[in-house]
């Protein structure tokens, strides 16, 4: 078990960071940066970029320090060599999944960033919010693929779960204004990712250049990619539906390609209330980790003199058929949300790779759906076997299909348990 030393827990809050290497890892980072005075960083948690963990360390000087892999650490230990930290003022070092555990658990620590994308992260989330930590959720898989899970534990535990996804963030914003059983429905605005306005024909031709160029938010690979196919949008659904207790008749997907605004909560009256800010990812982790306080944050005012138009359309579910998707699976439940997320990561993969082409993504996840017969979920052990699976059947599917894609009529499908 790892202790945080006493003097952290007198004035600052100490925070551990699964992901800290990532997109939304260093925009936490640069929240804490300019917040020295109320933060201190406990633990930093991440893969294989050990030359960004070293620079983090040197700035924000953590007690621990995870990385994904044996071989990962001894490249980190080497890294700190070379920049000659002294040996008593490294942070302790350790890699794998324990780990991780232990550093999101550790007595003091009173605020978990998961930012860790895919499901390395899953454990380490589930283990802080039985322990009671206030957590910051940005994964997306720990919803999708193990909601009922998480929610049934963060009430059981008293855990607070602060939704940092912009769209997340701003309903749990506007749902302070009223009560939970006068809402009548969530928007969710979605930019519509670079091909909204493509041709429907002209997407079996899209490079992964061309799906990785955002119109409006930076951000890592896959979360990227799943905007550009609306996979993104889906599997906001069903984490509004597990986060916000709500039906999924309730929860609507708009484009609005500004994204100026991020939810709209409608109460029973008819009346709207919408949260608007620039798109910056440091305004969602600053009200996470502030919590229910506010202070003024690095992100830029809106200027409204300087837009002309909020622009609100249907999104199109031919296009863009992952959407639809997402509403079936959290329909069927189990572990069908966990399959789409699993058929999904390995179809972008498979996609960046040239293997697929870009609507070959969506074809392999409706595939791999029908391929994997849905289990119950009643443990994180079910929620890992069934992600393994699906990525095993979602692998060959893409195998089978290649790079333009056999019909799936000509693949048997026999359904794998
Ligand atoms: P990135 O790809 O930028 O970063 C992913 C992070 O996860 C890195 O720190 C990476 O470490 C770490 N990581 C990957 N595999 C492992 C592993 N096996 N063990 C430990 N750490 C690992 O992703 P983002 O920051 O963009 O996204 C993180 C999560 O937040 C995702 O689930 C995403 O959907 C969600 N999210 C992101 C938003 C954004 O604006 N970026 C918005 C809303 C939600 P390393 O690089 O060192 O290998």
């Amino acid at each position: 078990m790892i202790l945080v030393d006493a003097a952290y827990t007198a004035l600052m809050r100490a925070i551990t960071i699964l992901g800290s290497t990532g997109s939304i890892g260093k925009n936490t980072l640069d929240v804490i940066r300019r917040n020295r005075d109320r933060y201190r960083v406990f633990a930093l948690v991440a893969g294989q970029n050990v030359d960004e963990l070293v620079s983090q360390i040197l700035e924000f000087r953590p007690e621990v320090v995870v990385v994904a892999t044996d071989e990962a650490l001894s490249r980190l230990r080497q890294k700190l060599r070379d920049v000659g930290l002294p040996r008593p003022r490294w942070p302790q070092l350790a890699a794998g999944a324990r780990a991780r555990v232990e550093a999101a658990v550790a007595a003091g620590v009173a605020f978990v960033m998961s930012a860790i994308v895919g499901v390395a992260g899953l454990e380490a989330t589930h283990a802080a919010v039985h322990e009671s930590k206030t957590v910051g959720l940005a994964n997306k898989e720990l919803l999708v693929a193990s909601g009922e899970l998480l929610m049934s534990a963060a009430r059981e535990h008293n855990a607070e779960l602060i939704p940092v996804d912009s769209e997340h963030n701003g309903a749990h914003q506007c749902l302070r204004a009223g009560r939970p059983e006068e809402v009548s429905r969530l928007i969710l605005t979605a930019s519509g990712g670079p091909f909204w306005n493509t041709d429907i024909a002209e997407l079996q031709d899209v490079t992964p250049e061309q799906a990785l160029k955002h119109p409006t938010w930076k951000m890592g690979t896959r979360i990227t990619l799943d905007s550009a196919t609306l996979m993104n949008k889906g599997f906001e659904v069903i984490e509004a539906c597990w986060l916000f207790g709500l039906h999924p008749s309730q929860v609507e997907v708009v484009i609005h390609p500004q994204s100026i605004v991020h939810a709209m909560v409608e109460y029973s009256d008819g009346s709207v209330l919408a949260q608007m800010s620039a798109p910056d990812m440091r305004m969602p982790i600053q009200y996470a980790l502030m919590y229910p306080e506010r202070k003024p944050s690095a992100v830029a005012p809106l200027r409204w003199d300087e837009f002309r138009k909020l622009e609100f359309y249907p999104p199109d579910h031919v296009k863009f058929p992952l959407l639809k998707l997402s509403y079936q699976a959290h329909k069927t439940g189990g572990s069908a949300p966990c399959t789409l997320n699993a058929a999904d990561e390995v179809a972008v993969e498979a996609f960046l790779r040239g293997e697929i082409s870009f609507p070959g993504i969506g074809e392999v996840v409706v595939e791999t759906l029908d391929r994997v017969a849905v289990r119950r979920i009643s443990s994180i052990g079910d929620v890992l076997e069934a992600d393994e699976l699906s990525r095993r059947v979602a692998r060959e599917v893409v195998k089978i299909r290649g790079r333009n894609g056999v019909p799936s009529v000509l693949v048997a499908p026999a359904k794998a348990v």
